[in-house]
């Protein structure tokens, strides 16, 4: 393969890598802390190196990000470091008007990311969803509830709402409530995704109906630069792009207005399946 031809294949990975390495270095110097130059780097790494395997053809490469990002996050952030990097820690570090952790994480990964990499996270690092894509449902096998979509919009209100409470309240030891919210939020989270993903048939189904944080990735991914195309010119009206799709997205169509467009986690598996090369 020509040596061009190489590099426009990896050119994304390299975009994403460069991209965490300016918020890496912008924030190390504006803080003046050296941990934002490590923790964006190795976050910015494992992504390029797993969108890189992920292009060369390595069949494991997106599980091998969500572990390496998801568990560093997870374990290392949350647990260890005691940072509520869940949308009750954003409204909290929000509302105390810190620009750390949490709230760093939501507008890097969560806000303003997506107009570049849409949802990126919840296809490489969302710690969530980095266990539930080990269960047997990866294709959908029943269709979508588009009703129950809105359980995610009482979900946001919810950990608003508690979160503002507890500040109202002026409760005692809020720091500690947060890290156990965030231990207990957690285990929750894994198992009604587990038990819905059997219910439904669907690894992806509490993404689809309960997740709080769609409410922000859908707007901002809806004008992400980073999205999969589809020349429809060359689409042949197979539908196996749709039949694979976890997220239900009306891929084989190119205009943004595609049904459930802004549920696309980028994981290309539309893109395997295209027997005419529509979908890039
Ligand atoms: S929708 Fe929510 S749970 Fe699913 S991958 Fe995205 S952030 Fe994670
Ligand atoms: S299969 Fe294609 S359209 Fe569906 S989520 Fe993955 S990349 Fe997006
Ligand atoms: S897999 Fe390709 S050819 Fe088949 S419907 Fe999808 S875009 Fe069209």
């Amino acid at each position: 393969m020509r040596k061009n031809t190489v590099f426009r294949k990896y050119i994304a990975s390299l975009l994403l890598f460069l991209l965490f390495e300016t918020v890496a270095i912008t924030l190390w110097k504006a803080k003046g802390n050296l941990f934002y130059l490590l923790n964006f780097s190795y976050i910015g790494g494992c992504l390029a190196l797993g969108t890189a395997l992920f292009t060369a053809g390595k069949r494991y490469a997106r599980h091998f990000v969500q572990l390496a990002v998801g568990s560093y996050m997870l374990l290392y952030l949350g647990v260890i470091s005691h940072e509520n990097m869940q949308i009750e820690g954003f409204w909290y570090y929000l509302f105390l008007g810190v620009f750390e952790a949490a709230t760093i994480h939501y507008a890097v990964a969560k806000i303003f990311g997506p107009l570049f990499f849409g949802r990126g996270w919840c296809g490489y690092a969302c710690w969530t969803a980095m266990v539930l894509d080990f269960l047997p449902y990866k294709q959908p096998e029943k269709p979508r509830k588009e009703k129950l979509g809105v359980l995610r919009y009482v979900m946001f209100a919810l950990s608003l709402t508690l979160v503002s409470g507890l500040f109202l309240m002026n409760v005692a030891n809020l720091e500690e409530i947060m890290f156990w919210m965030f231990l207990v939020g957690n285990a929750l989270y894994y198992i009604v995704g587990i038990v819905l993903a059997f219910i439904f048939k669907d690894n992806r189904a509490f993404c689809k109906y309960l997740c709080p944080v769609t409410v922000f990735f859908k707007p901002m991914s809806y004008f992400s630069i980073l999205r999969v195309h589809c020349d429809e010119s060359k689409c042949v009206h197979c539908g196996k792009c749709l039949r694979v799709c976890p997220m239900n997205v009306e891929v084989n169509k190119e205009s943004r207005k595609r049904k459930r467009g802004t549920e696309c986690i980028l994981c290309y598996e539309c893109t395997k399946v295209c027997p005419t090369k529509a979908l890039h």
